[in-house]
């Protein structure tokens, strides 16, 4: 069972509570960071392939931009509400002010199945949700990116459609509107797989700092999406094999341990990991009670309740979704000694190369893939050192450190600024 009355906004706000009063945060920029700055709701009609038109909920929330433009991704999934999105908007401050980028955090939606509608609709949704986003987005002002049940292909269609809402001589100077594009678009090697990649520098690092040989490990992962299959990928070259796996369809156990590389291709071209030949279905209850050194939970948020985090036979939890961990499960796993590599620090190599994307874009350069991954590995390593400090220094966990880190920084900048007028 799912635990109930999950309010993600709410459980944002109270970490950022927490962390106002480790960052010694003054109280009238803790009240600004409190809300989003915009928020706006677009209800638009499309065309179904029946010739029905239906109505769509978008969603574009605008959380701060002190630090550079709004910067977020944009979510396909029955699930999303304003709520949600307000959450995942003000995260995005929090993980650009902690990787150093210029950009503030800002998320976007649409409440809909994305695996229900074909890819014609899929296309005439994403256009005109981008059409009547107008000039809420733009390169210097708000930076969508994918996000769950969105890819590159997604913003190949954003990025077109903006295109063609400016005028023809700026036609090339608006690449950068949207980032984890397809790379002959305008994208960067080294996008699809960065959010998974940055979480492996991270793990990294803490396996360095505990001397956890990450050779001959295990873990389970959910959601074998962008950031679920990337990571098992990636971790499968360091000898970290992937003993079990979860889906919106149902999990799967293999002792062996999964090829991810297989496993990837097979859900890229079914949609799912359902009816993957080797591997033993298994319950959700006992995905979760599978024992493995690592656990990787990359699908959605309030995965990870108090039922899940009893059932957790796992000595490390690294957070590629967003929110994964709710407050009751996060404390259980807290009383049991699992440490969680927090998703504000772990998954936010997704936004740091969206980042060298947009900065390729302004420069009409393209960087190699070793060059990005370079980079990467280096913000990263810097971000956890820093968290990793603030945890230890004054003993707060690493999420509260990440956003502590991450508020200390756009304090500083409040304070330079001052209020206008
Ligand atoms: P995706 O759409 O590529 O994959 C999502 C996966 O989650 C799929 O395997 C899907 O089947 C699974 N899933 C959906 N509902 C589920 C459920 N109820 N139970 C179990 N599994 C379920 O999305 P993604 O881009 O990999 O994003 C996954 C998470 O990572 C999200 O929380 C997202 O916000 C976060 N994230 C993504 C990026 C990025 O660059 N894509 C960056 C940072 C954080």
């Amino acid at each position: 069972m799912m635990p109930k009355e999950y309010d993600f906004f709410r459980v944002v706000q109270d970490y950022l509570d927490k962390a106002a009063v480790a960052a010694n945060l003054e109280s009238y920029v803790a009240t600004i960071l409190s809300q989003p700055k915009n928020e706006l709701i677009i209800n638009f009609p499309v065309k179904m392939d029946n010739g029905e038109v239906r109505l769509f909920k978008g969603y574009r929330v605008q959380h701060n931009n002190l630090l550079g433009p709004f910067k977020g991704g944009i979510r396909y999934h029955p699930s999303v509400t304003l709520d949600d999105v307000k959450a995942l908007a003000s995260m995005m401050t929090w993980k650009s002010a902690l990787m150093r980028l210029p950009y503030g955090g800002g998320k976007g939606g649409i409440k809909f199945d994305p695996t229900a509608v074909s890819k014609a609709e899929l296309q005439r949704i994403t256009r005109r949700f981008t059409h009547a986003l107008g000039e809420n987005i733009g390169p210097e002002y708000d930076i969508p990116a994918p996000d769950m049940g969105t890819n590159s292909q997604t913003m190949a269609w954003m990025m077109d459609t903006y295109s063609n809402m400016v005028g023809s001589a700026q036609k090339q100077s608006v690449k950068g509107v949207v980032t984890g594009k397809p790379v002959a678009s305008g994208g960067t090697l080294g996008r699809t797989k960065a959010t998974a990649q940055g979480m492996v520098y991270c793990l990294i690092e803490w396996a360095r700092e505990h001397n956890f040989d990450l050779e001959g490990k295990t873990m389970i992962v959910q959601g074998f999406g962008n950031v679920g299959s990337y990571t098992a990928l990636i971790l499968a070259k360091l000898g970290v094999s992937t003993v079990a796996v979860g889906d919106h369809t149902g999990y799967l156990y293999n002792p062996e341990g999964f090829n991810a590389h297989k496993l990837q291709e097979y859900v890229a071209k079914t949609g799912s990991i359902a009816g993957y030949p080797n591997g033993k279905t298994i319950t959700r209850d006992e995905f979760f009670s599978t024992k493995a050194d690592i656990f990787a939970p990359c699908a959605l948020e309030n995965q990870i309740g108090e039922a899940e985090a009893k059932a957790l036979d796992v000595k490390l939890v690294v957070e590629g979704a967003n929110g994964p961990c709710n407050p009751v499960g996060e404390k259980i796993l807290e009383d049991k000694g699992i440490p969680i590599l927090p998703d504000v620090l772990a998954n936010s190599g997704g936004v740091t190369v969206s980042y060298y994307e947009w900065v390729q874009n302004k420069r009409s350069e393209s960087w190699s893939e070793e060059e990005v991954d370079e980079k990467l590995e280096k913000a990263m390593k810097r971000a956890y050192k820093e968290v990793a400090d603030f945890s230890r220094t004054k003993k707060v966990t690493f999420r509260i450190a990440a956003y502590a880190v991450a508020l200390g920084r756009i304090q500083a900048v409040y304070k330079e600024r001052e209020i206008f007028p």
